[in-house]
């Protein structure tokens, strides 16, 4: 597909970063360049067109996805924020790390129960934190009409991991 290639020629890759063995995928050149930028939104919501009503994006760069993503398809947006930082009650949902644990919050009553729920991130890894990011929305009531990632890095058992949940990769490295 067209934009697998735009992802594959814009995106950075990072050799031995943030550590010694790790390729870390770098999107934000991807973010800064305005075509691809909107090639990259359309694709994802194009997967998912019709099944949502409102599109979530976790901390931090499934912000930058979410938030365009959203006012493109007219809906509202939800942050699915670190540990600490919503101001109301919460659901909490922990998940583990190389070393030790993160832990994401939703608000209880930002959306209506049984909303159906778009979510969104850069990249799909482990899918730790896509599987804390569908027990909170399990948690709210709302339904997952979907995930999408733009990049699904192979061989980490991500897709195991989301099984039973639609997930859509617009690019696998
Ligand atoms: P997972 O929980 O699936 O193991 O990791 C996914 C989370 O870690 C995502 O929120 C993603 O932003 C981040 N992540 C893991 N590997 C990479 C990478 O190579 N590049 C970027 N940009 N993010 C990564």
């Amino acid at each position: 597909r067209a934009v697998a290639r735009t992802i594959e020629r814009v995106c950075a890759v990072i050799p031995d970063y943030p550590e010694p063995g790790v390729v870390f995928r770098d999107l934000t050149p991807l973010f800064a360049n305005g075509a691809a930028f909107r090639e990259t939104i359309d694709a994802l919501l194009q997967q998912f067109e019709g099944s949502y009503d409102v599109i979530a994006g976790v901390e931090a760069r499934g912000f930058l996805l979410a938030s365009a993503a959203a006012y493109a398809a007219g809906v509202g947006v939800m942050p699915v924020r670190k540990q600490g930082k919503l101001p109301r009650d919460t659901y909490a949902e922990s998940y583990q790390l190389e070393y030790g644990t993160a832990t994401l919050e939703i608000h209880r009553d930002d959306v209506p129960a049984g909303s159906r729920v778009l979510i969104l991130d850069d990249v799909l890894a482990t899918g730790g934190t896509l599987a804390a990011t569908t027990r909170l929305m399990e948690r709210a009531e709302l339904s997952v009409a979907g995930i999408g990632v733009v990049m699904e890095l192979d061989g980490l058992g991500g897709r195991e991991t989301l099984r039973g949940q639609r997930v859509s990769a617009l690019y696998t490295a």
